[in-house]
């Protein structure tokens, strides 16, 4: 048994801070774990920010409804889920992810989330625990699935190496130059035929 193990931005729908960035035009809200490889020290930054101009959950979500999942992305994730079990492991939000879910077709999604305050700041963030997409991937094998697994960024490649194969989907130069190892695949039809080279069964 096989369970396909997906990053979420970068690699089905854009970044999402990126976008917050460029429709607020904080250009410091642009930075991700591209950049900042340290998630909490990322996170802490992001709220500060956010909270220096006065920026609530009801602002980041008007940008993320303004936003559509990557070209191709949903075809891609037809053509996965019709031949693996699909997770989506992202450290993203529950706050922020609803409706790109929508547009995927609801997808089992195993993120974070956040705490809002009574003025509809967000005051605090909840990881659901250290090295969440390690950790999916590990109790999926205690589970006897055996994981493919793909992601764009420097949070992704504890889980790329925990599965039994980890594949980088358009990764910045620095990720692919840091993790020589994995695989990379520069657009989804070269994903599709890392997933098939992948799997145990004739695809
Ligand atoms: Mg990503």
């Amino acid at each position: 048994m096989e369970i396909a193990c997906l990053d979420l931005e970068g690699v089905l729908i854009p970044e999402i801070w990126i976008n917050v960035a460029e429709r607020t035009g904080i250009e410091s809200l642009r930075a991700t774990t591209r950049d900042i490889p340290d998630y909490d020290a990322l996170m802490q930054q992001r709220l500060r920010i956010l909270e220096e101009h006065s920026l609530g959950i009801a602002d980041i979500q008007e940008v993320i409804r303004s936003m559509k999942p990557l070209d191709g992305a949903a075809d891609f994730l037809d053509w996965l889920r019709a031949r693996f079990q699909v997770v989506i492991l992202s450290d993203t939000f529950y706050d922020f992810a609803e409706p790109f879910m929508r547009q995927l077709g609801w997808p089992t999604l195993l993120c974070h989330r956040l705490s809002i305050d009574e003025r509809g700041m967000i005051a605090d963030y909840h990881i659901r625990q250290p090295d969440p997409k390690r950790q999916c991937v590990k109790a999926f094998h205690s589970l006897k699935f055996r994981c493919i697994a793909t992601g764009d960024s420097y949070n992704d490649t504890s889980m790329l190496s925990e599965a039994d194969v980890g594949v980088l989907f358009c990764p910045p130069q620095n990720v692919i130059d840091a993790f020589p190892q994995f695989p990379v695949a520069k657009d989804y039809a070269a994903l599709r035929v890392e997933f098939a080279q992948a799997s145990m069964r004739d695809l």
